[in-house]
């Protein structure tokens, strides 16, 4: 079977990976920009995405590279304590939650890829098209930096080609741009005092305004930032009057404006402004998604990741789902009776669960707590149940898990998605 994905992103690579542990190693990866570089900040990825990369054989790496997060903890703007929960292994999972760099992984799951499909990668080469042959299977365009443009055939096409995604606008030409919620996402890294217990994921603040960040790093031993950890964050405000402009992963901004915004938040544990004015690099992006579509498959070819479901970075899952979708794919073209029954049961597996949790990501997901503080106590509590109950915060939590697919007990005994 030789199967053509269309992105070498997080999803693209992840593919790459699923189909050969799978037996599937006719691949070729055609990725647009020429070459590959550790692009964007940190990510969070989730025990069941976590999962699935230990089963590809990558559990060692990521522990070398991620850091694992053992809290997630919810404040008001006020740095007052809203929610908190153990998260990995302290959460009861049999794998870890991990903190890590989005250009690090890549790179990781890339150097995978020259390892084991040798080749298969081809920089420089932008999928313009995807058509079905006269003999079966798919004829796909692919036009290279010098604008020459050559065919290929392929048995399956995967556009894991990202939000802009080139061959779901070919199916859904009338979607226009990607929708935006009025909300701008500064992210950025820098290198500051360990807070809390050095591990913890936090995110302080409500619909307006928020402030996310975790560590991507132990406390350093290099001279220049010793005892220091690198902190990667996300300052977030509405600005519904700018308008989203372009939502490019290059984009930067200034650390010194954006932390004018935040001047009084200070925590005591942490000194919000000092973090963002601090930044060694600042990246703005536009919180933007897509409204859900009815159908990613179209004869030999379907979606996957953010060009399936491009959704807010809201509950950390946009690299989490993309990973989960790689392996439930790989695991049904390797055991359906044929491609189209594979590809169905993909999408029946797939969408239905990604759709949802895009919808719940408009609705604020997990973060539904912090509005919830804001709303019934705009200006601080003296205790949390004061405010918001013990039941409805844990539900909220619970809810949440289940909807992703990474409640403990149905993550830990859930079969695996590894052919044998
Ligand atoms: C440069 C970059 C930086 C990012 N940084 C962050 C971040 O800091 N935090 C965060 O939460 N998310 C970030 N993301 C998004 C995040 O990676 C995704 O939400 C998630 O990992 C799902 O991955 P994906 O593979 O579906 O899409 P992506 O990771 O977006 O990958 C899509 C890939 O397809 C390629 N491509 C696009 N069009 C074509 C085409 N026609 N033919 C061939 N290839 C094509 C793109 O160059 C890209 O490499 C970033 C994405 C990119 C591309």
């Amino acid at each position: 079977m030789r199967v053509l994905i269309a992105g070498a992103g997080i999803g693209g690579l992840a593919t790459a990976l699923s189909l050969h542990a799978a037996g599937i190693t006719d691949v070729t990866i055609c990725e647009s920009v020429p070459e590959l570089r550790p692009l964007g900040v940190g990510i969070n990825l989730l025990p069941h995405a976590v999962r699935e990369l230990t089963e590809l054989g990558l559990g060692e790496e990521l522990a070398k590279l991620g850091v694992p997060t053992s809290r997630l903890s919810y404040f008001n703007r006020f740095g007052q304590e809203i929610w908190s929960e153990p998260r990995g292994i302290g959460a009861g999972y049999r794998w870890p939650q991990y903190s890590i760099h989005r250009g690090e992984l890549q790179m990781l799951l890339r150097d995978t890829v020259d390892r084991v499909l040798p080749g298969s990668i081809r920089l420089g080469s932008a999928v313009q098209s995807s058509t079905p042959a006269a003999v079966g299977g798919e004829e796909v365009v692919v036009r290279t930096q010098d604008g020459a443009e050559s065919v290929f055939r392929a048995d399956v096409v995967v556009g894991a080609d990202g939000i802009h995604s080139t061959l779901r606008t070919l199916r859904y030409p009338d979607q226009g741009d990607p929708v935006w919620n009025g909300l701008m996402l500064w992210r950025g890294t820098a290198w500051v005092e360990p807070y809390l217990d050095g591990r913890t994921m936090i995110m302080a603040g409500d619909g307006q305004q928020k402030f996310v960040a975790y560590p991507l790093t132990g406390a350093s031993t290099d001279a220049d930032h010793r005892g220091l950890v690198r902190l990667n964050f996300i300052a977030e405000r509405r600005v519904p009057d700018e308008g989203p402009g372009e939502n490019s992963w290059t984009r930067t901004a200034d650390p010194a404006e954006v932390a004018r915004e935040f001047r009084d938040w200070g925590f005591g544990w942490l000194d919000v402004p000092q973090v963002i004015a601090s930044a060694t690099e600042l990246l703005r992006y536009p919180m933007v998604d897509r409204d859900p579509v009815a159908q990613w498959t179209f004869g030999c070819q379907t979606l996957l990741g953010d060009a399936a479901h491009p959704m807010y970075p809201i509950g950390s899952n946009g690299a989490s789902q993309a990973i989960i979708d790689s392996r439930t794919l790989a695991y049904e073209l390797a055991t359906a009776p044929t491609v189209g029954d594979a590809l169905s049961r993909y999408e029946s597996a797939r969408l239905p669960l990604t759709a949802a949790l895009t919808l719940s990501n408009r609705q604020l997901g997990p973060e539904r707590v912090m509005q919830l503080a804001f709303e019934r106590a705009p200006g601080g509590f003296a205790h949390i149940h004061d405010v918001v109950s013990q039941d409805e915060l844990e539900s909220i939590a619970t809810q949440y898990k289940r909807a992703a697919g990474f409640a403990p007990e149905l993550l830990n005994e859930r079969a695996s998605l590894s052919v044998n």
